[in-house]
């Protein structure tokens, strides 16, 4: 497919240039082109292979009823059942479900994992909703996506605002309905009831393993190298600890409260600590405040986008010193930036590569419901390794062989192999 055809079909589903969907496609428009893809097949994979939205009425805590909406994208199932988060928010909406899912298509095909790609949410607040409110809705929306949700057809998991309790609420009203214990219908769970031994720290790891990997290739040594780590939930916190772990002298962390540094290198467990009893690192002094613009642009080695989207831009992308960027966010650099990042030499490592140890995790964890057998964590840790380093290489020849950056060889792979297996597969109709 040539530029030209690209521009005759129609837009991206849903061309708003400022969301997330529209950053997706943008990279899927150019790794298309490299590919050749034959506008039938184009359009085959833009397109989610499902799209549904659910009404979710609940009777709250002081007798009124609301309604909320739920929402679940299929995106693509063609590598097997599709796979993706729950997302609470407020502001979330249909368009940023359907990036969310195609980009879960595309990081299942980079670590060779057998699973489509899928995503949901609910727009609410669960930050004004009470524990029996929350309950209530998870139940309700899985009650109504029960012809959605199955082991061998879609498969959820957490994301932003969701957790293991979610998770086992989704569980436990699915397992009611088929009548027997469905573990295998959602990952993320709490270890009591089936989840997987390292499924909490397992997007941090990944992001470890292929920054390791990342300044291998380039010659840099973990020992005393500056990191900077954006966002300190679950995706940074754990980051920041195992680079530490690694030799790694992590100057700068911060959160929704605001930034810290310090160049001899920031307690990461101190940090940790300091959250868990505050809740944000608003307070921590054991670094200097700096704002989080100053963050992103600090003189480091490796800089870990860990928090939301759209944070490295074409506005910040020239000030930005880092030798490489690993995105454990989804989505958190914009497609305008890319080609600023890639001028300077910067070595992005793309989210569907460097936050994908979640999925993968969740894909053992999967496995491990359907043996009914569970691995010890020293054997979660060193196949999620293994999986990682392999996609990263694999990553690293598609880039060299098409002589693009990480991120257009991480999406020529990933679309390829969709491709391929659709092709193969054929079409039913
Ligand atoms: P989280 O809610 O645990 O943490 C988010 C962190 O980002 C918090 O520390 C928050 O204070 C901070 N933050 C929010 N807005 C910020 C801002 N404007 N500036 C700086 N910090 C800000 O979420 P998480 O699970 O760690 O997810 C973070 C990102 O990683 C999301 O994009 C998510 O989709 C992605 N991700 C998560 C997983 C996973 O397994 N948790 C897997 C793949 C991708």
């Amino acid at each position: 497919m040539t530029k030209s055809e690209i521009s005759y079909y129609e837009p991206a589903p849903i061309p708003d240039h400022k969301n997330a969907l529209e950053s997706m496609m943008a990279r899927f428009d150019v790794a298309a082109e490299i590919l050749g893809l034959e506008s039938g097949v184009y359009q085959y994979l833009k397109t989610p292979v499902k799209q549904v939205i659910v009404s979710i009425p609940i009777q709250m805590d002081d007798g009124r009823i609301r309604v909320f909406e739920g929402y679940r994208v299929i995106h693509n199932n063609v590598l097997g059942p599709s796979k993706g988060g729950v997302r609470y928010a407020p502001d979330i909406t249909l368009d940023e479900v359907k990036a969310l899912a195609a980009w879960m298509t595309w990081k299942c095909a980079v670590v060779n994992i057998p699973f489509g790609g899928a995503k949901g949410g609910v727009k609410c607040d669960p930050s004004k909703l009470t524990k029996v409110e929350l309950e209530k809705i998870t139940r309700r929306y899985t009650a109504n996506l029960l012809d959605i949700f199955g082991p061998d057809q879609d498969v959820p998991a957490p994301d932003m605002n969701t957790n293991e309790q979610i998770m086992a609420w989704i569980m436990d009203t699915y397992s009611m309905h088929v009548k027997r214990t469905e573990t295998a219908v959602v990952t993320g769970k709490p270890l009591i009831i089936g989840g997987s031994l390292g499924r909490r720290e397992a997007t941090g790891r990944g992001v470890m393993i292929v920054t390791l990997a990342a300044m291998e290739k380039l010659g840099l040594k973990p020992k005393g190298a500056r990191v900077a780590v954006q966002g300190f939930g679950n995706v940074g916190s754990v980051s920041a600890k195992l680079l530490e772990e690694a030799g790694c002298t992590i100057v700068g962390i911060s959160d929704i409260s605001g930034g810290y540094y310090r160049s001899d290198g920031i307690d990461i467990n101190a940090a940790i600590d300091w959250v868990s009893h505050h809740g944000t690192l608003e307070g921590f002094s054991r670094g200097d405040p700096i704002s989080q613009d100053e963050l992103l642009t600090l003189d480091v080695d490796v800089l870990v986008p860990a928090a939301k989207e759209d944070q490295i831009t074409a506005k910040n992308a020239p000030r930005i010193k880092a030798k490489i960027i690993a995105e454990g966010a989804n989505g958190p650099t914009s497609a305008e930036a890319d080609p600023i990042l890639q001028e300077k030499g910067i070595v992005v490592i793309p989210d569907i590569l460097a936050n994908a140890g979640g999925v993968t995790v969740s894909y053992f964890e999967w496995v491990q419901n359907r043996q009914g057998y569970f691995w010890p964590l020293d054997q979660v840790n060193s196949r999620l390794e293994r999986v990682m380093v392999e996609a990263f290489q694999n990553v690293w020849e598609s880039a060299e062989r098409y002589n693009v950056s990480l991120r257009i060889g991480a999406y020529v792979l990933a679309i390829d192999k969709v491709q391929q297996a659709l092709k193969i597969r054929g079409i039913y109709g």
